[in-house]
């Protein structure tokens, strides 16, 4: 299923149980502006190689677009838009001032040097400063991106407009701009969600076992907080590109992360076995984390899940054919705008201190980002027992309604 396929039937279904007005359910559909450019970068070897970006702007009417931009070889129009559509209902689910937005390249960054990556990130810098800025649109780090990617797209904005403003981006490192606790934000906010589920579900964290789908930004920092927010709780599978591991007895997740750091993956780490990607994802788990690309949980292993809560810490892993069969399952989603949310509300914290020029310190940000999803997480959770519908539903259900209040006060 193509990922803008999956977005309007999630939306669609959201739109239904709100009886949204035809008018915001036409506008809310497409997105507003999609930029697409060619990016000319010299390569190590001196020939010249054309990549192609995007830059798809969803919606604003709640506030500037925002999203992160995405370095990997899927990439696609259609996915760059999807992933801007989840970002206009995930800043709306938080009640952040905020549209969503979301940028991506088609390239293999794992292929290329630091210096193809810097020349590849300034181009596209240079071909989207039109259309970003700290009041239009403001970018963030995603898949295969991060703050050095930031660093360099920051560097040349500011030269395009010929002064600094550290507000044209977010995810940058802390010392020209960044806010402390982004890198482990989005990791965070899902534990917090998830902390939150198991007290709601009534399952006890003590002896949880968890599988994680995915060692990235995410993935990684959700094992390395898995104890602090599910006390008793142990990681017992986890997978990367190269493949995913298993150890029922829990892993060491500070000597799994350094091993990851040294060899690059996650395979060949210590007394645990190796498994298959599908056979993560339908462990016998008290929780699953799916923390990598879209589409993973579809109709054909939807029923094979055990996992008690499913906290999607990637985008829009789960097709709405999956979400079904889940929910009859009993199986208690967190649905990727509600729980990989944290990333993106740490961002607006940077903005502030940007706009402000104020740095805050490391607590400030983690009480208000535990205060903003715990209030979000029982926003959703409420309008899932009002509506009789599952969370990912009320999700949506909560955001939209936000985004076309917005969308009425303004005009279509
Ligand atoms: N890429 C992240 C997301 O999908 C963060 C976006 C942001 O901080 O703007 O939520």
């Amino acid at each position: 299923m193509n990922p803008r396929e999956v977005a309007n039937k999630q939306f669609d279904i959201a739109a239904d149980v709100i009886r949204l007005d035809a008018g915001a359910r036409a506008v809310l559909k497409s997105p507003k502006r999609v930029l697409k450019v060619s990016i000319p970068v010299r390569m190590d070897n001196g020939e010249i190689k054309v990549f192609q970006g995007f830059r798809s702007q969803y919606q604003d009417a709640r506030g500037p677009y925002k999203g992160g931009i995405r370095y990997h070889p899927q990439v696609s129009e259609d996915e760059v838009i999807a992933l801007s559509a989840w970002m206009t209902w995930k800043t709306a689910v938080m009640d952040l001032p905020l549209g969503g937005g979301k940028g991506g390249i088609i390239c293999d960054p794992k292929s290329m040097s630091q210096g193809e990556l810097e020349r590849l990130t300034r181009g596209y810098a240079r071909a989207i400063s039109l259309v970003v800025g700290p009041e239009t649109d403001v970018p963030a780090p995603d898949v295969y991106t991060n703050s050095q990617t930031m660093a360099w797209f920051l560097d040349e904005y500011n030269r395009q407009v010929g002064h600094q403003e550290p507000g044209v981006i977010t995810g940058k490192p802390v010392e020209i701009g960044g806010s402390l606790g982004r890198d482990t934000a989005t990791a965070r906010g899902c534990m917090i969600a998830t902390r939150e589920a198991f007290k709601a579900k009534g399952i006890p964290t003590n002896g949880a076992t968890i599988a994680i789908q995915g060692f990235g930004n995410a993935g990684s920092f959700v094992a390395v907080l898995a104890n602090e927010f599910l006390p008793g709780s142990k990681v017992v599978a986890v997978s990367d590109s190269h493949g995913a591991i298993y150890n029922p007895s829990g892993f060491d997740v500070a000597k799994l992360v350094e091993h990851k750091e040294k060899t690059g993956k996650v395979a060949g780490f210590g007394g645990a076995k190796e498994i298959t990607n599908d056979d993560l994802l339908t462990l016998d788990v008290t929780l699953l984390v799916p923390a990598a690309l879209e589409g993973q949980i579809t109709k054909d292993n939807a029923a094979k899940i055990k996992a008690k809560i499913v906290a999607e810490a990637a985008n829009g892993p789960t097709l709405p054919e999956a979400d079904d069969i889940l929910f009859k399952n009993g199986k208690f989603v967190i649905p990727d705008i509600l729980a990989n949310a944290g990333g993106v509300t740490v961002s607006w914290f940077e903005q502030l201190q940007a706009k402000t020029e104020y740095p805050w310190s490391l607590k400030l940000v983690q009480e208000r980002l535990e205060e903003r999803m715990v209030k979000s997480f029982h926003d959703v959770h409420d309008a899932s027992k009002k509506h009789g519908v599952h969370m990912r539903t009320a999700a949506y259900a909560v955001a939209v309604d936000r985004v076309a209040r917005a969308l009425k006060w303004k005009g279509y």
